[in-house]
């Protein structure tokens, strides 16, 4: 039975996720160790909060064309075209990835198609898919080491497949796809003719050498990406997409109708990003990265080598039951992390976010090396 007679079918697809039930309980305790957080804690840099002040003063408060502010749309064109050298590469400035996100699938997938999607996965994804009508046809990783097996590709594309859905560093695992995969799963998707969409919102957060993007190995590849996780912006909801031009085009036609356009002033203070330097706040991230995977370890926790993002997923240990019924017993005890299941089939695992003080983390530490012994 649907929430009030008005509401529409699709809205059977989505409940107000697990993640909002942890946001919710934390919200209520008073001093929780909080590594749920799919945010940096690192906070915007002052040159690009001092440019959306100006921007503002400025009166750059309209509208922006909907393709984006052309002042930001031809810097990252010239990034983007710097860097793949594509004739047909053309990039759209969205509302956020998600907005990307959105209007590709929009654009992309009929009712009926299958989309490809890996096992875990970012949680927007077969929702997204499902909105449209898709059929999200999921390839479970959790046997690779959340790595893409490229036989387990071949073997679920079928005629009516549309769309392969990558997310490499990865949400909720943290894991890098190695250069083979990225360029095996381009190879193939050039192959059977089949759309690749390669999110690559994390891509600054790369701890172990510079991001394979299958746009590399498929001039086709459509990318997403955003300023939201790299320069601390998330409430900006300032991202991009780029791919070949009659398809950007149509997106941006959609977003015409839907978004109209990003935030015009942030837009402006955005460009700022292309003289800041996140070195710092990167190389940070790396240290809580190897200091969290080898505590877990120590404490006994099976850890796939994760590469970037700010998350590690690991199992939950033998006999701790399943993650809804860990990560229970972890909230009691004032820890907040997110069970497995919200990202998967599967309820084995727990995403923790390492977007947190090095204190945070040791205290989160500290309940998981009690929790590991029942
Ligand atoms: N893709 C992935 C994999 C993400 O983790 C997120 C944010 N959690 C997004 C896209 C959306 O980011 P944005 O804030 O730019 O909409």
């Amino acid at each position: 039975m649907p929430a009030h007679p008005w509401l529409a079918d699709r809205t059977d697809r989505f409940d107000s996720s697990g993640i909002r039930k942890v946001f919710d309980l934390a919200a209520k305790m008073k001093d929780p160790i909080n590594l749920s957080i799919g945010q940096p804690d690192f906070p915007a840099p002052d040159s690009l909060k001092e440019a959306a002040c100006k921007a503002i003063r400025e009166d750059k408060n309209g509208y922006s064309q909907t393709q984006g502010a052309a002042a930001l749309r031809d810097r990252l064109q010239q990034r983007v075209d710097e860097e793949w050298g594509h004739a047909d590469r053309k990039l759209l400035v969205t509302s956020g990835t998600s907005g990307a996100l959105n209007l590709a699938m929009w654009a992309l997938v009929n009712p009926g198609d299958e989309v490809i999607v890996f096992d875990p996965y970012f949680v927007m994804y077969p929702t997204l898919c499902e909105m449209v009508g898709g059929v999200p046809v999921v390839i479970d990783t959790y046997e690779d080491d959340f790595q893409i097996n490229l036989a387990k590709v071949e073997a679920a594309i079928t005629p009516k497949t549309k769309l392969i859905l990558f997310n490499s560093p990865a949400n909720p695992t943290g894991v890098v796809a190695s250069d083979a995969a990225a360029r095996g799963l381009a190879e193939l998707a050039a192959k059977h003719n089949i759309a690749l969409l390669s999110d690559e919102i994390y891509r600054e957060f790369c701890y172990d050498g510079a991001l394979p993007s299958p746009a590399k190995w498929n001039d086709q590849a459509i990318v997403v990406d955003g300023f939201s996780k790299s320069y601390g912006v998330t409430g900006w909801r300032i991202g991009w997409v780029h791919g070949p031009a009659p398809l950007i085009d149509k997106m941006a036609a959609l977003q015409q109708y839907t978004f109209v356009c990003a935030p015009n002033p942030l837009q402006h203070a955005a460009i700022e990003a292309f003289t800041t330097d996140m070195t710092p706040q990167v190389d940070a991230y790396r240290e809580r990265r190897d200091h969290i995977v080898t505590g877990l370890r120590d404490a006994g926790y099976e850890v796939a080598p994760t590469g970037g993002a700010f998350y590690v997923f690991p199992k939950v240990p033998e006999g701790r039951g399943t993650a809804n019924e860990f990560v229970t017993r972890a909230i009691e005890n004032e820890l907040l992390v997110i069970p497995g299941g919200i990202f998967s089939r599967r309820d084995t695992h727990f995403r923790i976010s390492y977007a947190a003080s090095k204190a945070t983390i040791d205290r989160g530490l500290e309940v998981l090396r009690r929790l590991v012994k029942g």
